[in-house]
C-alpha cells in the first residue's frame, strides 16, 4: 500500500508540475524566439538556463516547449488509446467477417516498420502540430487495437462473463460492469504508454528536422542545440534542461502507469475502491414452481453439426442424492450435462428425449424460463474456480451480484446469508471481503460451491470441481459438501475422471465412453465387485491399489475413442480383450434398470 502511494504521489507530482508549467509558465517567461543576449551564454542570475546559439533564453524555450510537447503527447495518447479500444473491442465482440477484416487491417499496419513509416509520412506532409499529431495517431492505434482485441477475446470466454450472458444481462451492463473494470488497467496503462511514446516520437522527429522548426518544442530545442554544435563547444545548458524534462516526464508517466496497474488489478495490490458496486437488474421471469426437484434426463443427444457427441444419455437424480459421471477426457460427460442444462453455446444442438426438473421440461422451455431456473433450481459449479470469479470483485460482491441478478433478497440479508454459507463450507466470514486472487484453489472452489447454494438450488451440477486440488483438500471439500447435502437435501451431479472418488462419495455412478453411457449402477455395487462392463472393469483395475491389496494398477490398452467419430459396433471394441465379431459390427444397447450395462456379453 505504501509503495503504491509513493509511486502515485511521485508520478502525479511530476505530471502535475509539468502541466502547471505548460499552463502558467509561458505567461511568466519572455518570448522564446527573441534574441535577448549574447549567443551561448552560460547560466547566470539574469538567464538561469543561459542562452542558445541565437542568443535566445533557454529557460523560456524550455518552458514554452513544455506546453506544445505535452499537448501533442497527451492528445495523441488519448486518441490512439480510444481508437485502439473501440476498434479492438468491436472486432472481438462482433467476430466473423468483421473481425477478419479489422484484424487484416491491424496486421497490415503492424508489419510496416513503425519508425521509418513515421519518418516518411512526416517528411511528405506540411510541418506543424496537426501534422505531427495526425502522423502519430495514424501509426500508433493498431498496436493498442490488437492488445484490446486479444484481451476482450480472452475475457468473453471467462465463466463469469458467460454466466452474465446466461442470466440475460444486457450487453452494455456486461461491458460496463464485467469487462471494463477488467480492462481499466490495460487502458490506463495504454493511455500513459501511448502518451509517453508520442512525446518521444515527436521529440525524435523534430530533432531530425521533420517538425515545424519555427515553433518552440522540446524537439526543436534539441534540434537547434545540435545545429549549434552545442556538444562540441561545451554548451551543455542548451540541451540539458530539455533532456531532463523529457526524462522526468517519462519517469512520471511510467510511475503513474504502474500505480494505475496496481490500483486496477487487485492481484498487484489492494485498492479499496477499485471494484464497481453491482447494481440490481430489472425484473426477472418468475421462477417456475418445481414441486418435485428430482432431475431426470431421458435419451438426450448432443451434436455439433452432423457429428453426434452424446447419444442416448439417460440418468436420474433423486433429492439429496449424488450421481457421479465418470469417463476419460472427451467421453462426453460434461457435454451431456451442459447440454441437458441448455448451457452449450452454438453450434451445439441438443435434442432427443427430455430433461425434467420436477415438473418442468427444460428442453422445451424458452430462454426466459431457463434464466430463472439457472441458479435458483439448478446451479453449476464450473471447473476453473479462478476464471469463474471476477478478479475485480470481492467475494461478497459475487454474492450480491448473484442475488441482484435473480431479483432475490434473502430474509436474513445478503451478507448474513453469504457468510453463513461460507462458514458452512469451512471458510472464515472474513473471506467476504477478500479478493479472489488472495484465496487458495481450495478456498476458491468452496466459494463457488457456496455461490451455487446461495439461491437454495435443489440440484447442484459440479463439473470436475476438484481437479486442481490436492487429494487432502479434495476429500475435505467433498466431506463438507456431503455434510451440507444432508442438512439441505440438495441433489448433486458430480462430473469427474476419478472413479475412486465417486465410489467413496456418490450414491450412483454413470460410466461414459465415446459419448454414451456404458454402465450405470449404485456406487456400492461397483465398489463391491459388481461392475460388469469391460470398460468399467478396466477403470477399476487402473485405480491404485489400496494399502494391503495384492495387485498392481493396470492401464487400459489403446486410446479413448472419439465421441464424434466412434468405431463401428461397440465403440470400446478396439480396446476390449473380449471383443468378438458381433462387437465389431453391432452397437450394444444400455440394458437394465437399477444396474444397466451396454455390452453384448452381459445378460440383463
Ligand atoms: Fe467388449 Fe464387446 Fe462388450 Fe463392447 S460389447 S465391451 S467389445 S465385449
Amino acid at each position: 500500500m505504501r509503495r503504491l502511494d509513493t509511486r502515485t504521489t511521485v508520478g502525479l507530482s511530476i505530471l502535475l508540475f509539468f502541466l502547471g508549467v505548460a499552463l502558467v509558465g509561458p505567461l511568466l517567461v519572455g518570448s522564446p524566439t527573441a534574441s535577448v543576449a549574447q549567443p551561448l551564454l552560460p547560466p547566470s542570475a539574469e538567464h538561469w538556463f543561459g542562452t542558445n546559439g541565437q542568443g535566445q533564453d533557454v529557460l523560456a524555450q524550455t518552458v514554452v516547449g513544455t506546453r506544445s510537447t505535452l499537448l501533442i503527447g497527451l492528445l495523441v495518447g488519448t486518441v490512439v488509446t480510444l481508437i485502439g479500444a473501440v476498434v479492438g473491442a468491436t472486432s472481438a465482440f462482433i467476430g466473423g467477417a468483421v473481425d477478419a477484416i479489422i484484424s487484416l487491417l491491424i496486421n497490415l499496419f503492424l508489419v510496416m516498420p513503425g519508425l521509418p513509416l513515421v519518418v516518411v509520412i512526416a517528411a511528405y506532409l506540411p510541418p506543424g502540430p496537426a501534422t505531427m499529431a495526425a502522423v502519430l495517431i495514424l501509426t500508433g492505434w493498431p498496436w493498442h487495437a490488437r492488445v484490446v482485441r486479444a484481451q476482450v477475446l480472452t475475457l468473453r470466454q471467462r465463466d463469469y462473463i458467460l454466466a452474465a450472458r446466461g442470466i440475460g444481462e444486457p450487453w452494455w451492463r456486461i461491458v460496463a460492469v464485467e469487462l471494463l473494470p477488467n480492462l481499466a488497467s490495460l487502458l490506463g496503462s495504454a493511455l500513459l504508454g501511448a502518451s509517453l511514446y508520442a512525446i518521444g516520437a515527436q521529440v525524435g522527429l523534430e530533432f531530425l528536422g521533420l517538425g515545424d522548426l519555427a515553433s518552440t518544442t522540446w524537439g526543436t530545442n534539441l534540434y537547434w542545440a545540435n545545429n549549434d554544435s552545442a556538444l562540441l563547444v561545451g554548451a551543455w545548458w542548451t540541451f540539458l534542461p530539455t533532456g531532463l524534462c523529457i526524462a522526468l516526464v517519462g519517469v512520471g508517466l511510467s510511475m503513474l502507469g504502474f500505480a494505475l496497474d496496481v490500483r486496477s488489478n487487485p492481484r498487484l495490490g489492494v485498492a479499496a475502491d477499485a471494484a464497481p458496486r453491482p447494481t440490481a437488474v430489472g425484473a426477472r421471469t418468475a421462477v417456475p414452481d418445481v414441486a418435485n426437484p428430482a432431475f431426470h434426463i431421458q435419451q438426450l443427444n448432443v451434436a455439433y453439426g452432423e457429428q453426434r457427441v452424446v447419444q442416448g444419455f439417460e440418468v436420474a437424480l433423486g433429492p439429496g442424492k449424488t450421481l457421479g459421471l465418470v469417463g476419460e477426457s472427451g467421453s462426453g460427460k460434461s457435454t451431456a450435462m451442459l447440454g441437458a442444462l441448455r448451457l452449450l453455446p452454438a453450434p451445439a444442438t441438443v435434442g432427443g428425449g427430455a430433461v425434467r426438473l420436477g415438473s418442468l421440461e427444460l428442453l422445451g422451455s424458452p430462454t426466459s424460463t431457463l434464466r430463472a431456473v439457472w441458479g435458483q433450481k439448478v446451479a453449476l459449479v464450473p471447473q476453473g474456480a479462478l476464471s469463474a470469479l471476477n478478479p475485480v470483485l470481492r467475494i461478497g460482491e459475487h454474492f450480491e451480484e448473484t442475488f441482484a441478478a435473480h431479483g432475490v433478497q434473502p430474509p436474513e440479508g445478503v451478507e448474513a446469508r453469504g457468510k453463513v454459507l461460507l462458514q458452512k463450507l469451512g471458510l472464515s466470514p472474513a473471506v467476504w471481503e477478500a479478493w479472489p486472487h488472495t484465496l487458495s484453489g481450495g478456498m476458491r472452489q468452496r466459494v463457488l460451491v457456496a455461490l451455487g447454494l446461495a439461491l437454495d438450488a435443489p440440484v447442484l451440477v459440479m463439473d470436475e470441481p476438484t481437479t486442481a486440488l490436492d487429494v487432502v483438500v479434495e476429500r475435505q471439500l467433498l466431506r463438507e459438501l456431503l455434510h451440507l447435502q444432508k442438512e439441505l437435501s440438495f441433489g448433486v451431479v458430480f462430473i469427474t475422471h476419478d472413479l475412486a472418488l465417486l465410489l467413496e462419495f456418490a450414491d450412483e455412478v454413470g460410466v461414459m465412453y465415446a459419448g454414451r453411457l456404458v454402465e450405470r449402477a449404485p456406487a456400492a455395487v461397483l465398489a463391491g465387485g459388481g461392475a460388469r462392463h469391460p470398460y468399467t472393469l478396466g477403470l477399476l483395475a487402473a485405480l491404485p491399489p489400496e494399502p494391503g491389496e495384492d495387485r498392481k494398477a493396470k492401464s487400459i490398452p489403446g486410446s479413448p475413442a472419439q465421441a464424434s467419430a466412434p468405431p463401428p459396433g461397440c465403440a470400446f471394441h478396439p480396446r476390449c480383450s473380449l471383443a468378438n465379431e458381433r462387437c465389431r459390427r453391432e452397437r450394444p444397447a444400455l440394458v437394465g434398470e437399477r444396474h444397466a450395462v451396454a455390452c453384448h456379453l452381459v445378460q440383463p
